[in-house]
């Protein structure tokens, strides 16, 4: 099971294309300061471009459920969480 903040920053570095270019240009920046786990700051931190070419390769490159990346979508706290 995803954590809740692992799939809200994922989420909000699909919806705005400067905090994925942050996260995948310097992940260790983009991710401090956030409530993740080792394993699961890892699992951000290795995303790459093509990933981001659809939400079901993004779940995928996370082992999250694709539905659950498509709720997490709708939360207001995903759309204005920039890292
Ligand atoms: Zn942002």
């Amino acid at each position: 099971m995803a954590s809740q903040e692992l799939l809200i920053l994922a989420g909000h570095a699909w919806q705005c294309p400067e905090c994925r270019r942050l996260l995948l240009e310097t992940p260790e920046k983009a991710l401090s300061g956030h409530r993740l786990n080792e394993e699961e700051r890892e699992r951000l931190a290795r995303l790459e471009a093509e990933h981001f070419n659809s939400i079901s390769a993004l779940a995928q490159a996370l082992s999250v459920e694709v539905n659950d990346l498509y709720e997490i979508m709708n939360h207001a706290r995903t759309r204005l969480r920039h890292f």
